[in-house]
């Protein structure tokens, strides 16, 4: 780090929001040079988010799936600035970024407003609630570190409650009663670990109650996983059935109380399911920043679901802006894969930019010095070269999820169709496509201790 570039007041600010799969991509890919980089997000790490499921039942511990983000920066070439801050504003027409120190203990942060050249937009999303308040104030969701730990807290209320001495039969089923609402890839996977907690763990440290444990998993659609091939649902769904966890599909959740959600099935019945624990899983919505944002530009941003961006990720209607991610309202998923490629494309563009405004400087120089015209159409030559920019592709890898008992589904693309495999195959492939994407070789030894200390000891059931 003693040896970076201070930052240059002669060189354009560029401001990252955000330090998600998005924003991380696009710092690690970047060339900081011809850059003053600023940072904000109110996390200072990267989550791997896809193995944050094994985090709520103790497979992983917290700290082996986060990575600060200062990692990353302090390698650059010039000086990175990273603020662990919420933006709460961004004025495209101004070009400023309003943010605040949201954990200042001295209670003093007042906002900051701070001008850009650049904004990359990888603030991501929020949890889709459809305005039901129950889920905010009894449910959990699974996005951040802190919802795992939630959960696993709230899954050892619920089981020593139950264990507790002389409970009423009804309040141990209540309790032992575990709802997962939403069949996406993160409803599934959360029902999956859950499940192998159960079996692994819950039947030795709790033989009393292990057996009263029930997973039901709800679904609105008539199926789970809609993303993923035929064959790999139907896979799915019978090894739940095989490992007693219940899926209703066609179900829609349609008020949580504190104890019960109401349900109303495919027959237009309602009826209320009790739960101990919920975990509610039904996709994204917009941040209120991005909500913000979006009615700043009316003419030109028409999606509610998010920012519409051209083929080369710039804003339309905010110049200089740039956004990537969940944020974006594009033909692709929500999904780590897609934010990372746009990630590093937008690195690989503003590394051009930043090539440009190099030659851009040598041909000013040369022009200055009248130097021979030879060496002068050299330079105005690279110069086009590095002016051509191609659009935006995303090649997709391919879908991988963890549905439990060590198996996992991979919907995979070859050459020119598709491989579906689910099993225990799969699981090592998911395994070892994890540990090769975990970014450091310390993410990556601690990960691969914790499963072979949960394969030798089970996971750990004492309280923090
Ligand atoms: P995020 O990664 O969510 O990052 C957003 C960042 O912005 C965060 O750092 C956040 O702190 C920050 N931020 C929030 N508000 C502000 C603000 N006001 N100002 C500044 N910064 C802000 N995808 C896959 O492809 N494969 C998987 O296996 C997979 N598994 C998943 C498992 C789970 C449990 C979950 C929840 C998601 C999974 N996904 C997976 C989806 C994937 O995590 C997201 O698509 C991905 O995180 C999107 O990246 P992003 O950078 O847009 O947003
Ligand atoms: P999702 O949007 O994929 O799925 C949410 C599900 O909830 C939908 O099937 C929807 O029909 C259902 N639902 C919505 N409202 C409901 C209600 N009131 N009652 C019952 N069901 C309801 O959400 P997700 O699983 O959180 O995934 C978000 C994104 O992250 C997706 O793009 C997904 O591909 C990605 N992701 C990928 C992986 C993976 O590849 N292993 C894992 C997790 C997430």
């Amino acid at each position: 780090p003693g040896d970076q570039l201070p930052s240059d007041p002669s060189k354009p600010t560029l401001v990252v929001l955000g330090s998600g799969w998005g924003a991380t991509s696009f710092l690690k890919n970047l060339d900081t040079e011809e850059f003053n980089v600023v940072v904000v997000s109110p996390r200072n790490y990267f989550l791997f988010s896809p193995l944050l499921p094994s985090v709520t039942v103790g497979t992983l511990e917290p700290r082996s799936i986060i990575q600060p983000t200062r990692f990353i920066t302090r390698h650059k070439k010039r000086k990175v600035s990273v603020y662990e801050a919420e933006a709460r504003e961004v004025d495209p027409i101004k070009k400023t970024v309003t943010f605040r120190d949201q954990t200042d203990i001295r209670g003093e942060a007042g906002s900051v407003t701070i001008p850009y050249d650049y904004l990359v937009y990888a603030v991501g999303c929020e949890n889709q609630t459809f305005g039901i308040e129950g889920v905010t104030k009894y449910g959990c969701f699974l996005k951040e570190l802190s919802d795992a730990d939630k959960i696993r807290t709230r899954l050892m209320d619920c089981i020593e409650t139950a264990a507790f001495k002389d409970q009423p039969d009804e309040e141990v089923d209540r309790l032992m009663h575990m709802v997962v609402v939403g069949g996406g890839p993160t409803g599934v996977e959360y029902a999956g670990e859950l499940h192998d907690f159960l079996i692994d763990d819950l039947r030795k440290w709790y033989p009393e109650v292990a057996d009263r444990l029930r997973i039901t998993l709800i679904e609105a659609l008539p199926n789970v996983l809609p993303a993923f091939s035929k064959q790999l649902i139907q896979y799915t769904e019978s090894q739940f059935k095989e490992n007693r966890i219940d899926v209703l599909t066609r179900t829609m959740v349609k008020d949580v109380k504190e104890r019960s959600v109401v349900v109303q099935d495919a027959n237009k019945e309602i009826r209320e399911i009790p739960y101990g624990l919920l975990v509610w899983a039904t996709g994204n919505t917009s941040r209120q920043i991005t909500k913000n944002l979006l009615a700043k530009l009316p003419e030109t941003q028409t999606q509610k679901r998010g920012i519409v961006v051209d083929d080369y990720l710039s804003m339309l209607g905010a110049e200089g802006v740039y956004a990537i991610g969940d944020c974006t309202a594009t033909q692709y998923a929500p999904t780590a894969q897609v934010a990372s490629q746009q990630g590093a494309f937008l690195a690989q563009m503003f590394g051009k930019l930043g090539q440009k405004a190099k030659l851009q400087r040598q041909l000013a120089d040369l022009r200055a010095s009248s130097s021979d015209p030879v060496e002068l159409e050299a330079v105005v030559k690279k110069l086009n070269r590095v002016a051509k920019l191609t659009p935006f592709h995303y090649s997709h890898q391919g879908s991988l999820a963890y549905i439990g008992s060590e198996k996992a589904i991979a919907d995979l693309p070859f050459f020119n169709g598709n491989v579906a495999s689910g099993g225990g195959a799969a699981m090592l492939f998911w395994r070892s496509a994890y540990i090769s994407t975990l970014y450091s070789v310390r993410n990556r030894t601690l990960v691969m201790t914790d499963w072979l200390k949960v394969k030798l000891f089970g996971r750990d059931v004492s309280r923090e």
